[in-house]
């Protein structure tokens, strides 16, 4: 028995120098991303340098020497000093609808209406058969800022339905053989139905133009996946590791689901149900439940408005350049409240686009129906454009959510004196006002109607300016994001708005290890460095999902 004894040490000895230099002595994770600067909770933490991640979940946040001597993993990222966030969320867009776009002309960087002309036709050359559609046009930008008519687009094509969609989605100009096939009255008395002289120009507004959207044939199912997942490759090369689908039905929410449960969509979803009886039947009487750590369904989408660019936003008083014209109620009062009574009753979150003061004092009032002082069913207000001085307070009181696209302010404010005049423009895009009522609100693109990049959101924000430093004040700065604000209106304070607070948001350890890795510190570059960021990594449930070139 003795030898034994004297062998041992001996044994423990070789056998530590020999297992020291290969994995079993440490313990196993996933991943780890060493070698980097770390957002964590408010700052970046300089006492940190490193995470580890296993199934999915931030394992351990500490320092590098500390972490690496103890955990071994399948995959590294040696950061080199660059960032680590936690993963960009997109609060209001429209996942589903973006990828729909991706088949259609993008007109969005057109300068003119013959600009859009010559896209058409040179797309047409490309995609020769069925409908022709386009989308992203804003008279806005062009000399000529009037609506364009279909004239035109009549001539050259006499029997192609034409549809091209305005930025804004609230407004489309459509041809005639559009027009036919959607089977359009226009001897209607609409003021969905744009005229002059009591002639329809082809301009159409709100929900005649969703009538005729809905005539273009849908893609088929397998078309529709590749699309989604163009959709999804773009969004992750921007950054972004969750974004919302703002209003869809029952198959498209069961397609995201189905792709994600298949392992062909690593995307988290936060899903916003049209408020049609299919969905309330299926998803919100029924109680299916759908949702899990990548997917939600628990919000109904209303609308309670149009867009300011296409004169929709219902305003309490005329606009400035329209006289007479205070914009559209797109859903009845009555209707607004049925669904609220519902989603209330279910459980579930309501999310209202309200752009015009009027809208928005509207949503606020009926949501002050359901909702006593100090709940927490973080109902919210899409957009809140232009809040009234008298009702802003009401998001306070009855803890309802600013859900604003920091973008839209920058986009809109070449020519919203044109629409509020000065007086009423004031209280537009009045992000830090709105951020008072609460103490945080979410922040979004609203995409496809804006880019989908998570950093100019986070540059207009922060700046108020266009992409060439302009106006070189900003606009309206006392509305201005801080940078820690607006880096927390698109991660921490995006989750809670979808209630994911406790999943994502933060980079501690148990959440989910959603990252967004760029080169620069975006809270402390010169502004104007901002637009240059680069996104080196977007990981999502621990797995790398863009990583840059
Ligand atoms: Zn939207």
């Amino acid at each position: 028995m003795k030898p034994r004894h004297i062998f041992l040490p001996v044994f423990v000895i070789i056998a530590t120098i020999f297992m020291g230099s290969c994995h079993d002595m440490k313990r196993k994770t996933d991943l780890i991303i060493y070698n980097a600067r770390i957002f964590t909770n408010d700052h970046i933490d300089t006492t940190v340098d490193c995470i580890a991640i296993k199934k999915g979940i931030i394992y351990l946040v500490g320092k590098d020497a500390e972490i690496r001597s103890r955990y071994w993993a399948k995959e590294y990222i040696n950061a080199k000093k660059s960032v680590v966030y936690p993963g960009f969320i997109d609060a209001h867009s429209h996942f589903t609808g973006y990828a729909k776009f991706l088949r259609y002309a993008n007109l969005t960087n057109a300068a003119s209406f013959e600009e859009v002309i010559d896209i058409l036709v040179d797309f047409r050359k490309t995609h020769p058969d069925g409908w022709l559609v386009g989308r992203g046009w804003d008279q806005n930008k062009w000399d000529v800022k009037q609506f364009p008519d279909n004239k035109k687009l009549n001539e050259l094509f006499p029997t192609t339905p034409v549809v091209i969609t305005r930025v804004d989605g609230h407004a489309l100009l459509a041809n005639n053989a559009a027009i036919k096939a959607a089977g359009i009255n226009l001897n209607d008395e609409s003021s969905q139905i744009h005229k002059i002289n009591g002639v329809s120009t082809g301009i159409f507004l709100e929900t005649i133009a969703d009538k005729i959207r809905e005539s273009i044939p849908e893609p088929s199912e397998a078309e529709m996946k590749i699309l989604l997942n163009t959709a999804a490759n773009l969004c992750y090369a921007a950054g972004l590791t969750a974004v919302t689908d703002a209003g869809i039905n029952k198959n498209e929410v069961l397609r995201l689901n189905e792709m994600q449960q298949n392992g062909k969509l690593a995307m988290h979803i936060d899903v916003w149900l049209n408020p049609n009886e299919e969905n309330i039947n299926y998803f919100v009487k029924q109680d299916i439940k759908l949702s899990n750590r990548a997917l939600r369904v628990k919000a109904i989408k209303l609308y309670a408005d149009g867009a300011l660019g296409s004169r929709g936003a219902c305003l309490k008083m005329p606009y400035s350049d329209a006289s007479g014209n205070v914009g559209i109620q797109v859903t009845s009062s009555a209707e607004l409240e049925k669904i609220c009574k519902i989603a209330y009753t279910y459980g579930y979150q309501v999310n209202t686009h309200a752009i015009g003061d009027s809208a928005v004092g509207l949503v606020l009032r009926t949501y002050s129906k359901f909702l006593k002082p100090g709940n927490d069913r973080r109902w919210r207000v899409e957009h809140a454009q232009v809040v009234a001085p008298n009702d802003i307070s009401l998001f306070g009181k009855f803890n309802i959510i600013p859900s604003i696209q920091t973008t839209h302010a920058t986009s809109d404010m070449p020519w919203a004196k044109l629409r509020l005049g000065s007086k009423r423009e004031k209280y537009a895009y009045a992000y830090q006002d709105l951020l008072k009522q609460n103490s945080w609100l979410a922040n979004g693109t609203d995409f496809p109607i804006e880019r989908i990049d998570p950093l100019f959101t986070f540059y207009s924000a922060v700046s108020r300016k266009d992409h060439y430093g302009n106006p070189p004040d900003g606009y309206q700065m006392e509305n201005a994001l801080t940078r820690l604000q607006a880096l927390k209106s698109m991660t921490c304070w995006a989750a809670k708005s979808a209630f994911n607070e406790g999943e994502v948001g933060e980079i501690i350890k148990g959440k989910i290890a959603s990252f967004t890795i760029l080169d620069k510190d975006i809270l402390t570059i010169p502004e104007k460095e901002i637009l240059d960021a680069k996104v080196l990594y977007t990981i999502i449930d621990g797995k790398i999902v863009y990583k840059v070139k």
